[in-house]
């Protein structure tokens, strides 16, 4: 998956996670404390899954925490390279 297209996932994932911490309101008991464990959980997967993804897809080092990069600050490369790749045209014909 692409840094970018994992982003836009991160933000839906976030308001999952929020919508889940929300309506561990509307219980009690029992079902609050599941709730509240599966809210955990979730955010802990929310968590690996950036650490897997959040990564420049040209060099593979992990992206520091900026929401809004757009290119990778170790190799300067765009992160968005799902549409264009191997945009270049190479000369070996051979
Ligand atoms: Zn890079």
């Amino acid at each position: 998956m692409p840094p970018l297209k994992w982003r836009k996932l991160f933000w839906i994932l976030i308001a999952v996670w929020g919508a889940i911490n929300i309506s561990c309101a509307f219980f009690n008991g029992i079902v609050q404390i599941i709730i509240a464990v599966i809210a955990m959980i979730f955010l802990c997967v929310i968590v690996i899954l950036g650490f897997i993804f959040w990564r420049c897809p040209t060099c593979k080092r992990f992206l520091p925490r900026g929401l809004f990069i757009e290119y990778c600050s170790y190799c300067g490369e765009p992160l968005d390279t799902d549409d264009k790749n191997t945009g270049s045209q190479d000369t070996k014909e051979h």
